[in-house]
């Protein structure tokens, strides 16, 4: 036992002397050197934070969430707004099948001009990259509310659809000046003729011919282009145009111009391009 208790004398004792040999050594040089190199590491965090990722900056607010204040919780809203200016060199190719399959009802609930809009409330089916959606209704915007490459069309339609679990998809149609289009004049007597009548006109559509042959379109996630601005709209914008005639869009014209909604900025969101 003594001889035990002697031996761990003698290592307290060299471990002393281990100590103040260390802190004896470069003593002034030692902080200096610690200094410099806690500021190296504060200035690699500071850069690494800088180039953190968005999902490293989540990761980080989630760990002091307040589950005690929820109701303080900050919410994204906002950055995916609709119309936006749709750069088309800076589409990218659809990796998966979007293709198109529209069946549109050609008896017309209703026309109705609802005070912002000349509005079409029409059934039928679309099926959008195969998934089903129900069409709502279609209204028209002049001028157009997206652009393409800065450019603006006379007249967008807007057919509006919403999926089994209230998913809403826009599928949009520019109108460009050219030759009579009659499923549009159907539409524009119809509104002339209820101007007296309130009832329900029947009336009978050709909708194919508000739609192009070919249906490419740019697809991106937007929103609703008139309150509440819902986002998560899924937004289908037909890049080849719909001809109607001069005198079609001036008679429109005296119903409603400029109700469309400025362009909204893209942000981090893409476009994609689909090529039927
Ligand atoms: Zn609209």
């Amino acid at each position: 036992m003594n001889e035990a208790k002697g031996y761990k004398k003698i290592l307290a004792v060299l471990g002393a002397f281990a100590l103040l040999g260390l802190s004896g050594c470069g003593q002034e040089e030692t902080p200096e050197a610690d200094s410099s190199l806690q500021a190296t590491t504060e200035q690699t965090s500071e850069a690494v934070a800088q180039e953190a990722t968005e999902e490293t900056t989540e990761a980080a607010t989630e760990e002091h969430l307040d589950y005690e204040n929820q109701d303080e919780w900050d919410f994204e809203s906002g950055e995916m707004q609709s119309p936006i200016n749709i750069e088309t060199g800076a589409a990218e190719a659809m990796t998966t099948d979007g293709s198109l399959a529209l069946d549109y009802a050609e008896e017309i609930i209703d026309v109705v001009d609802n005070g912002h809009s000349i509005e079409i409330e029409d059934g039928g089916q679309a099926k959008i990259a195969g998934r089903s959606f129900e069409l709502a209704q279609f209204h028209l915007h002049s001028p157009s509310e997206h652009t393409v490459d800065g450019e603006s069309f006379p007249i967008e339609l807007h057919f509006v659809h919403k999926a089994q679990d209230g998913r809403l998809a826009v599928i949009a149609v520019f109108f460009k000046e050219g030759t009579e289009n009659a499923a549009f004049q159907a539409i524009l007597d119809d509104v002339k003729a209820n101007e007296e009548a309130t009832v329900a006109s029947g009336l009978s559509l050709n909708v194919a011919e508000l739609l192009p042959a070919n249906k490419s379109y740019y697809h991106y996630l937007g929103s609703l282009t008139t309150p509440p601005l819902t986002e998560n709209v899924e937004w289908y914008v037909m890049a080849n145009p719909v001809e109607v005639s001069a005198e079609q869009i001036a008679a429109f014209n005296e119903y409603y111009q400029g109700n469309n909604r400025e362009v909204q900025p893209l942000g981090e969101r893409s476009v994609l391009k689909y090529e039927e």
